[in-house]
């Protein structure tokens, strides 16, 4: 079966890569001769595939699981190591059965021991070259005097090359490109035979165990190379790689190049940033070149994205996962490609799946080797040091996104939506969007995975309320039917009677009926979980956060709703573990069905938010969006609250992601909750989250950077191996009392078995569990949140001569904002609450210390600058609040200076909004429009 299913997905995949690869270029490789019909060089360095280089599409698929190490030296930068379990295939093809009348292998092998079945190439019923224990062996099928002939032999434990020519008369073979047999086996020409079975590397035929050793670079030929053709396919693999000079005192040494006639918008654009960002930190405009038109006077070149050169040099990105990429040193060059597809890598990414890996490649290298950072939105907050020598050296990087899917939601009505308020000119709103567009993708928000999936059922009592009441939750007046203290009552926010059978199978009829898309939608409407039948009731378990008797809930829920409380159903408890049964049940019927695999989609949002009660076996076909429901202010309880509900749903089994909406609160007010949701973000992180959506941008980054910085780091830039933990060892999020317990117990007691989640004592990652270790979870203790203050430097440190004085500016707002209790959105209504006058007085001295410390230093004034003006933006938004208060409150007299503050307002935004210090739409749309 598995087989089968393999065999499906790699014609599927040849088929994908014919249609992405083969039509632009039949690729040639620059040192291959003609003849080549596989060319196996092995440097994904991470996929389950090994691209073939030939041109002939006969790209190779793992069988179990060889492993990717360093190549055997010169322009290898991989090789793959088998391990007697392990082996790979391409599927037959017309090319591979053009070896008949003559035949080429080379390949370097390094073995690991002698036996009889270190097979290194076999086609059964072909050809096949193997080591039988000491001897370099060769079959060809249908020539019988090439029956298992022994052509030389061949050490253990050293990389070599090896050549096999035969041209149907004469079989040769070469070792390091010297020739160590060379026969006349026919009189005249005997062909090799042909067969239907794959192309194996590493295989053997009968019992277990498979090539031991490794192998790298092979090529297959259909006629037989000369010893000069032999000595210069050896030469080729061992180049060495040479730094890459780009810029040379302040003069060009290399260029752009990208794929002719590229179709690809992401190679362009990423050509396009790579050079700009040269261009800030050197002076110097690189030439962009299309692959066909190269300079030729360079020692060495940039390639971006799917050139011929970059396939030649064995960099196939496409087969890596979606929006991973290679920066890599190769010969003379530097190729910088990743996966990538059609459609605009720009403009609003609401929906945009288009796959950015040779961007991320770009973005990859100006961070790690330019030292270039992001802050914000524009050329405001580009942080570009400068230099007049850059030298691309030594570089071998494999990347891909840790989350399947980042998102910060930039369609919205104070974004690309229909609202255009706030904006004094609609040229800047769209210049404003296209930077923050920008902005996410230089963090590298991407995604590789659809999670569109929402509010299911909203049409569902339009449809079924006559026929099918039995969906729709029973009220506490015995009715079914919408909540008419909700939403007006409004059909589209109906909560569902989720015990229901009847209503199970429709949902499954309905993904039935939709064609199976890959989850079935189990989203309720926007609206609490409200059924009060007995069923629904029965389901539940008994909330310990429940203020009524628990016998009572009903009692006091229906008295609420009597008396038009529109909060009634907050007296029945938690629904967490009623919803986790409703998911289980419409799983479970599809199953029942025949739908063995089928899969869930659904949220833990509103009252079904906190951790479900009941020990629930969920299933990692389950994917739940978590959604906390809180916004700043953040309190140390809502924290506990949020991680306990995210443990109880990821141990349950379900898989994760996080669709918060905590950046929806500050309004442009200086509120600093960085680390706090730094900290809370890798806790859920390093639980098996695998994607994120936030729900949203608005924007107001001149008075919250750290926030936003935050916000984008955490997503793209953390690691999540077990490495990066610190000395978490019982994986609590906290280094403390408990992980020495557990510490202890792995050093002192010697216990061999380890429990899943947690790391056994090895802190360090070296093997062993000794003092090391110790000295290192001391030395850690406490220190929750080393990652994020690493973000908090990395962002503080850029502001040079002003990094202090910034970051007691920050720190002081972070200390307002834990101090602002437990009220909910700072807006209109309670924000001067917070922000009075002598907090904002404090503000502004820090703001010019820093100002003051920036002097002398121009990025710092310029970062400092920008700060300033968010700040001023504030303090004339409050002002604008108290003068429209006083008006509401006294009357006419106040008219005037409202108008004024207004006016002042309004002119101050204007005044400064081509610096993109805040998305003005979101000031607008959340209170101004009101104004
Ligand atoms: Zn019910």
């Amino acid at each position: 079966m598995k087989i089968i299913k393999c065999y499906k997905e790699i014609w599927l995949m040849r088929r994908a890569f014919f249609l992405m690869a083969v039509l632009p270029a039949l690729i040639i490789c620059n040192h291959v001769f003609a003849g080549c019909v596989t060319e196996l060089l092995m440097e994904e360095g991470d996929a389950n595939v090994v691209g073939d280089t030939s041109g002939s599409a006969n790209n190779a698929y793992f069988v179990g699981q060889p492993i990717w190490q360093g190549g055997h030296g010169g322009v290898s930068q991989y090789c793959l190591r088998f391990d007697g379990s392990n082996y790979f295939e391409a599927p037959d093809s017309p090319s591979l059965d053009s070896i008949t009348t003559g035949f080429t292998m080379t390949a370097w092998i390094n073995v690991d021991q002698n036996s009889a079945s270190d097979t290194i190439v076999w086609k059964l019923g072909a050809f096949r070259i193997w080591k039988n224990n000491a001897n370099l062996t060769i079959s060809l099928t249908g020539v019988s005097t090439v029956q298992n002939v022994v052509l030389t032999t061949i050490p253990n434990g050293l990389w070599q090359h090896i050549a096999i020519t035969y041209n149907g008369q004469w079989l040769k073979a070469y070792v390091n490109g010297t020739s160590v047999y060379s026969n006349r086996v026919n009189g005249s020409n005997v062909s090799i035979a042909t067969s239907n079975n794959p192309l194996r590397v590493g295989w053997y035929n009968s019992g277990s165990i498979h090539y031991r050793g490794q192998i790298d670079n092979i090529r297959l030929y259909n006629n037989a190379l000369s010893s000069t053709e032999i000595i210069a396919d050896k030469s080729s693999d061992i180049i060495p790689t040479q730094p890459l000079t780009i810029i040379q005192s302040g003069v060009a040494a290399t260029a752009i190049v990208i794929p002719t006639g590229t179709t690809i918008e992401t190679e362009t654009v990423a050509a396009n940033e790579l050079q700009y960002h040269i261009k800030q930190a050197t002076g110097i405009t690189l030439g962009i070149y299309e692959e066909n038109n190269k300079p030729t006077t360079f020692n060495g070149l940039i390639y971006i994205g799917k050139c011929d050169a970059t396939a030649s040099s064995g960099i196939n990105a496409y087969y890596l996962d979606d929006n991973a990429y290679v920066v890599r040193n190769v010969g003379n060059d530097l190729f910088l490609s990743g996966h990538d597809s059609t459609g605009s890598p720009l403009g609003c990414l609401h929906l945009n799946d288009t796959r950015i890996g040779t961007m991320l490649a770009v973005y990859k290298y100006l961070e790690k080797y330019m030292g270039v950072k992001w802050l914000w939105p524009g050329p405001n907050g580009e942080v570009i040091p400068t230099t007049h020598d850059l030298v691309a050296n030594n570089i071998s990087i494999i990347g891909k996104p840790v989350l399947k899917h980042t998102r910060l939601q930039d369609y919205n009505p104070w974004n690309w939506g229909f609202s255009t308020g706030g904006w004094a000119s609609n040229v800047v709103r769209e210049n404003y969007m296209n930077a923050q567009s920008l902005w996410m993708r230089r963090q590298g928000f991407c995604r590789s995975i659809n999670l569109e999936y929402s509010h299911v059922f909203e049409n569902w009592w339009d449809t079924y309320h006559d026929t099918h009441p039995e969906y729709f939750n029973m009220l506490p007046d015995g009715t079914r039917r919408p909540d008419p203290y909700y939403q007006g009552g409004s059909g589209a926010s109906v909560s569902m009677c989720l015990s229901d059978p009847n209503f199970h199978k429709q949902i499954v009829n309905s993904w039935i009926a939709t064609g199976r898309p890959e989850f079935i939608n189990c989203c309720e409407n926007d609206t609490a979980i409200k059924c009060t039948c007995p069923r629904c009731m029965a389901w539940d378990v008994q909330d310990p956060d429940l203020t009524v008797p628990w016998s009572e809930r009903l009692i006091y829920a229906r008295n609420a709703f009597n008396t038009a409380q529109s909060d009634w159903y907050k007296y029945l408890g938690s629904m967490s573990t009623r919803y986790a049964k409703f998911i289980l049940a419409v799983q479970q019927e599809a199953e029942s069905r025949g739908y063995a695999n089928a899969k869930i989609f659904g949220f833990a949002y509103w009252n079904y938010y906190k951790k479900p009660l009941d020990e629930l076996n969920l299933n990692n076909r389950i994917t739940i969006g978590v959604v906390p429901d809180y916004y700043f202010p953040w309190t140390d309880a809502r924290q506990q609250t949020f991680r306990d509900s995210w443990n109880a749903w990821a141990d349950g089994g379900a898989q994760l992601f996080l669709r918060p909406n905590y950046f929806l609160a500050g309004y442009n007010f200086p509120v600093n909750f960085s680390r706090r949701f730094g900290s809370d973000f890798l806790f859920a992180l390093r639980r098996d989250m695998f994607a994120t959506i936030f729900d949203s941008l608005t924007g107001q980054w001149s008075t919250q950077a750290p926030n936003l910085y935050m916000l984008a780091r955490v997503q793209t830039h953390v690691d999540t191996g077990w490495e990066n933990w610190g000395a978490d060892v019982n994986g609590d999020g906290r280094i403390d009392i408990g992980d020495l317990a557990v510490f202890s117990n792995w050093w002192l007691n010697d216990v061999t078995s380890c429990e899943p989640g947690n790391r056994c004592g090895d802190i360090n990652g070296n093997g062993d569990v000794n003092f090391d270790d110790f000295v290192q979870l001391a030395g850690n203790w406490h220190n929750n949140n080393a990652e994020v203050e690493s973000i908090l430097d990395e962002f503080y440190n850029s502001f040079g001569h002003a990094k202090t004085e910034v970051r007691a500016y920050f720190d002081y707002w972070e200390e307002i904002s834990d101090a602002a209790g437990s009220q909910t959105l700072p807006d209109e209504a309670f924000a001067p609450q917070i922000f009075t006058p002598s907090v904002m007085a404090v503000g502004r001295t820090l703001m010019t210390n820093a100002q003051n410390a920036a002097e002398g230093d121009p990025v710092a004034v310029r970062l400092v600058n920008f700060l300033e003006k968010g700040l001023t933006n504030a303090e004339k938004t409050l002002a604008a609040i108290k003068a429209r208060q006083d008006y509401i409150n006294y009357g006419n007299s106040y008219l005037s200076a409202w108008q004024a503050a207004h006016a002042d307002l309004n002119n101050y935004r204007a005044l400064v909004e081509a610096d993109f210090i805040c998305n003005m739409g979101w000031l607008d749309y959340f209170v101004e429009q009101y104004w």
